[in-house]
C-alpha cells in the first residue's frame, strides 16, 4: 500500500478511537519505525510502504498504532517529547510535559535578570521546567526534586544525555529534604485536579500517574503547602511560579496575597488561559 493511504487509513482509525491530534500521531509512529522525519513522507508519500518499510517495519507499525488505538499516548510509546526545543525522555512514571507548561518556562527565564543565582523545581517529573531553565540560564544552579525515585532517575537520565552540567536531581515530598534557603526562583507545577474532575477519564491522562494530578481539597492542597512553605527557601525579593488549573487563578492568588507574597499576578497561556501565577516574597 502507498505510504500516503496508509497514513489516511491510520489517522482514521486513530480519530475513531479518540485521539485529538489523529494525523500527527500516525506520522510520528511512522517517521519512528522508518526513522524518518514526518516532512519525508510529504515528499515521497507514493511509494509502496512495503518496499520502504520491508514486513517487519509494516508490522511494527501496526503494532504501535494498535496501542494507540487503545489510548496509550505517543510520548510513552516513543518514549520521549519535546519541550522548549529539548527532546526529554519520558515514562508512565511522570507527567508528560506539556506545552502550557513552557509558558513557565518563558516567565522564570524573564525574572532571571541576575547573571546567577538559583532555582527549584518541586515535582519536577522528567525535569522539564529545571532542564529548559538550566539550559537558557548556563551560570544559574538549578534544583529539580519529586517524591518518585523513578522520576528523579528519568531527571538525571535526562540532564545527562541532554548533556546540561547546572542542574541536580534529589528525592523530596516538596521541600522535606531541601535544606536550601535563599532560592531566587521556585517553580511548580504540582498536581491540582480535583478527584472527580471528568478530564481525568479522557485521552492521555488516562495513563499518566494520578500522583501528579489530583491533589486533594479540589485540587488545591497541594498549593496551600507550597504557599506556605516556600517563603522559609526564597531569598528577599524571590518568587513563587505556580502552575494551576484554568478556574484556580482566584484562589492562587488569594491565597499567595494571604502567605504574605506581593506583587501577586496571574500569566495568560498561549490560547488566553490563566495558567501561571506568582508572586514575589518582601
Ligand atoms: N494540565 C494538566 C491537565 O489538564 C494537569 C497537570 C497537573 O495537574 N499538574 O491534564
Amino acid at each position: 500500500m502507498r505510504i500516503d493511504v496508509t497514513l489516511a487509513a491510520a489517522a482514521a482509525r486513530l480519530s475513531e478511537s479518540g485521539s485529538e491530534s489523529p494525523r500527527l500521531d500516525a506520522e510520528l509512529l511512522l517517521g519512528e519505525v522508518m526513522g524518518r522525519d514526518r516532512t519525508w513522507f510529504y515528499t515521497w508519500g507514493d511509494r509502496d510502504l512495503e518496499s520502504e518499510a520491508g514486513a517487519e517495519g509494516v508490522a511494527r507499525f501496526e503494532a504501535l498504532l494498535a496501542r494507540r488505538a487503545e489510548g496509550h499516548p505517543v510520548a510513552h510509546l516513543l518514549g520521549r517529547r519535546e519541550f522548549y526545543g529539548l527532546m526529554l525522555r519520558c515514562s508512565p512514571a511522570t507527567l508528560i510535559p506539556r506545552p502550557d507548561t513552557e509558558v513557565m518556562v518563558e516567565c522564570a527565564l524573564e525574572l532571571a535578570e541576575a547573571p546567577e543565582g538559583t532555582l527549584l523545581d518541586l515535582g519536577t517529573g522528567t525535569g522539564a521546567i529545571a532542564l529548559a531553565f538550566a539550559r537558557h540560564r548556563p551560570q544559574w544552579q538549578v534544583l529539580g526534586v519529586d517524591l518518585i525515585e523513578e522520576a528523579v532517575q528519568l531527571a538525571r537520565d535526562n540532564a545527562e544525555h541532554l548533556a546540561i552540567p547546572n542542574v541536580e536531581f534529589r528525592r523530596s515530598d516538596w521541600f522535606s529534604a531541601v535544606p536550601e534557603t535563599g532560592f531566587a526562583l521556585v517553580t511548580a507545577n504540582p498536581p491540582y485536579l480535583a478527584d472527580d474532575d471528568p478530564h481525568l477519564a479522557l485521552g492521555d491522562v488516562r495513563f499518566e500517574p494520578r500522583s501528579a494530578l489530583v491533589a486533594r481539597q479540589q485540587g488545591l492542597a497541594d498549593f496551600l503547602h507550597l504557599i506556605e512553605a516556600a517563603p522559609r527557601h526564597l531569598a528577599a525579593g524571590g518568587h513563587l511560579m505556580l502552575e494551576h488549573g484554568l478556574a484556580q487563578g482566584k484562589e492562587v492568588r488569594e491565597a499567595l496575597r494571604a502567605g504574605g507574597f506581593l506583587e501577586v499576578e496571574t500569566l495568560e497561556d498561549l490560547g488566553g488561559r490563566e495558567r501561571i501565577t506568582l508572586g514575589r516574597i518582601g
